[in-house]
């Protein structure tokens, strides 16, 4: 851990003008990290993962990846997103192909990968996640869960350099949340870099390296997990909490 991979100043983004979401928002994840991000509904989260994978344009501010900063490479958008993965609440699968030909969809088309080392990627990280055996079934034969680790497996053959989840167990049934929250635990086990938005409390406190807490578009408190969950040193982050049912415990 040691330089930021992905680096953010001063940023600002409205809708239509008169909606400002984020205000002035400056942030900072090194390789190897796990930064969590929770705050109320609207508050901004989802525009901010956005930002940082430039599905959005933002008003103003600074964004680096790896010291190069976006607006430098305004043409390099999809390289960018190349190296930023997302994975949202909705799995987005293609009904119509099976998970592998899901899976080679963007290697291979957009990557210009060999069709075989794909295969074989693919094949290593579908067995990780539990799936190996649905390699050839279709999106409506898997669970929501199935699907939602499927939607992982394809964001990481694409070789992210920084993985962006967006509630991704929102749509979840509740015994499905689990199996989700478990390869997240792994993939940050393994190093992965990870900026997470979840509504799933003990798991962010497990997950996370350093929690941030964005309220009405800003950045209202960053603390360790520990801290944040027993004893926030904001009062906005005591009232979220408190809202969301989760006990700050006092140990
Ligand atoms: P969160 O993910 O924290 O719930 P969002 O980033 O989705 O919050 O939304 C923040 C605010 O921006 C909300 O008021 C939402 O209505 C608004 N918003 C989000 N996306 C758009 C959009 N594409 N156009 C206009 N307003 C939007
Ligand atoms: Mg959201």
């Amino acid at each position: 851990m040691s330089e930021p991979i992905l680096e953010v100043e001063h940023l600002r983004k409205s809708y239509n003008k008169d909606l400002v979401v984020l205000k002035d928002i400056s942030f900072s994840i090194k390789k190897g990290e796990v930064v969590v991000i929770v705050g109320p509904s609207g508050c901004g989260k989802s525009t901010f993962l956005r930002c940082l994978n430039r599905l959005e344009e933002i008003d103003s501010g600074t964004m680096k990846l790896q010291g190069v900063s976006y607006e430098k490479e305004k043409k390099k958008v999809h390289e960018f997103r190349e190296k930023v993965g997302m994975v949202f609440q909705s799995y987005d699968l293609f009904p119509n192909m099976t998970i592998m030909k899901n899976l080679l969809l963007a290697p291979l088309k957009v990557q210009k990968r060999k069709k075989e080392e794909v295969m074989k990627e693919a094949e290593q990280l579908l067995d990780r996640v539990g799936l190996l055996d649905k390699k050839d079934a279709y999106p409506r034969q898997l669970s929501g869960g199935q699907k939602q680790r499927v939607a992982i497996v394809r964001a990481l053959l694409m070789h992210p350099e920084v993985l962006l989840l967006d509630e991704i167990t929102a749509a979840l049934d509740p015994e499905m949340v689990r199996e989700v929250l478990q390869v997240v635990l792994e993939l940050a086990k393994s190093g992965m870099t990870m900026v997470i938005v979840t509504h799933e409390m003990e798991f962010a406190r497990a997950v996370a390296d350093r929690v941030i807490f964005i309220d009405r578009g800003e950045i209202v408190e960053e603390n360790t997990p520990d801290k944040f969950f027993t004893n926030p040193d904001s009062d906005r982050a005591k009232q979220f909490l408190n809202s969301f049912h989760y006990e700050t415990v006092h140990e």
